[in-house]
């Protein structure tokens, strides 16, 4: 579904220029907001199982630490790019400004497959990409996550070889770590779980009861998982997911009339949330081709895996019947499937409000660790609610009084909060 033009680093810039407009920024402030104060790029030598040396390429782009150390997620892809890393890092910044915690963004990226790496080639990545940027990373300068097929493993690796350089402990550099191991409660499901705390608001302020809403929902990694937990346990009824069969190395959408189970799913599915369609099929669920996810008669989609999923070519496609679109995965939608999301009236939920629930409970994580003292889960989700509830509100507020569409709403909110963060800080 990649279009051939598409470049998430230029639809960041193109969604963040217009927004500099609406809010008449100067200049300089513009000109150091709209690209990443630094990045870095390096090869990672593993040692694979056949004997032979692989090199891989990492990356690290630290966006804007004007209001806190650097967050964000790296990712495993074998598309990855530093343009996507850019656009990401850019998205992170606005993400935990909307939300108000005292972080910044970044993001990291290895190109790599995970579903062709042994675990001890994976461990290998993880301890040669902290090796090349332990000195430009740390607990008060630039904190990374989980974030596409990479885990909690995957950062205790991480966090062991830093703390093996560093000679100590340093539990608050990571977050997203397995509980038990400095990691929060709450923590796996927060990302999905923030979600549906959003659309739940949505809905409310739009007088619709859940329990009469049904979704398609794109991905079933575990963004998409958690949402469609909570999401059922609204009352909603989840009818289509598009996900990936590994077999076929294509998507299919996964279609149950009377509701998809998760668990039912869970037991058919791959770590990376591939689903086995001839499994599926025993399961009384019906396929139809990948994009068929946006064209169900459905009130509710949730794009919830990668980037670039609604765009111009498919825009048009989205069926009638669709009054909300809930941004589940980070820059699923591209510029001009929102200006036609846009004339369509359909209430959209943005991104990097929406999915901000993962990096506020990573910001929990830390916060428990530096006190070394760890919440219960139903202690840090009523948190997570109160964080996302009220950002959501200010958002929804301020695109009703100066009829803004919700993203570029989110948007004044957020780059507003940086910019006066740079200009305090005397950077522009
Ligand atoms: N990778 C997640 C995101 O895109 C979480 C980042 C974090 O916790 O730092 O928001």
């Amino acid at each position: 579904m990649e279009t051939p033009s598409y470049n998430p680093y230029q639809v960041a810039q193109s969604q963040f220029d217009k927004v500099a407009a609406i809010l008449e920024l100067d200049d300089g402030v513009k000109e150091l907001l709209r690209q990443p104060m630094r990045e870095y790029h390096f090869t990672i030598p593993v040692r694979m199982d056949d004997g032979k040396i692989k090199i891989f390429k990492g990356f690290r782009v630290q966006h804007n630490d004007a209001r806190g150390p650097a967050k964000g997620g790296i990712r495993f892809h074998p598309m990855e790019t530093i343009d996507t890393v850019r656009a990401l890092s850019m998205w992170m910044t606005w993400k935990c400004s909307v939300v108000d915690i005292p972080l910044g963004g970044a993001k990291g990226g290895v190109i790599c497959d995970p579903h062709h790496l042994s675990l001890k080639e994976q461990e290998q990545i993880c301890r040669g990409w902290v090796r090349q940027i332990a000195r430009n990373v740390g607990p008060f300068s630039d904190v990374p996550a989980p974030d596409v097929m990479t885990n909690g493993q995957h950062m205790l690796w991480i966090l062991d070889e830093f703390e093996a350089i560093h000679g100590g402990r340093y539990p608050g550099f990571i977050t997203g770590k397995p509980v038990g191991m400095g990691g929060s409660q709450g923590r796996t499901e927060a990302t999905g779980f923030g979600v549906i705390f959003v659309l739940r608001e949505a809905l409310k302020e739009m007088g619709i009861a859940p329990e009469k809403t049904t979704a398609s929902v794109q991905g079933f990694g575990n963004v998409a998982q958690y949402a469609i937990r909570m999401y059922t346990q609204l009352g909603g009824k989840v009818i289509a997911i598009s996900c990936w069969d590994q077999a076929d190395k294509k998507a299919y959408t996964y279609c149950k009339k009377n509701g998809v189970n998760v668990e039912e799913l869970l037991g058919i599915s791959d770590k990376f949330g591939g689903i086995d369609k001839n499994r599926a099929r025993e399961l009384g669920y019906e396929m139809l081709p990948g994009e068929k996810w946006l064209e169900q008669e459905v009130d509710i989609l949730i794009p919830a895996a990668l980037e670039n999923q609604i765009n111009n070519s498919n825009v048009q496609n989205i069926a009638k019947s669709i009054k909300v679109i809930v941004e589940g995965a980070n820059g699923p939608t591209t510029p001009e499937a929102d200006e036609v999301i846009k004339q369509r009236n359909i209430m959209l939920l943005p991104d990097f409000l929406t999915n901000a629930g993962g990096v506020t409970c990573s910001y929990f994580e830390q916060v428990q660790c530096n006190m070394n003292y760890f919440w219960e889960k139903n202690e840090v989700l009523e948190k997570l609610d109160v964080k996302m509830t009220s950002a959501f509100k200010a958002v929804s507020e301020l695109a009703r009084q100066k009829k803004l569409y919700m993203r570029d709403a989110a948007y004044v909110i957020a780059i507003n909060r940086v910019a006066q963060a740079v200009t305090l800080r005397g950077w522009a």
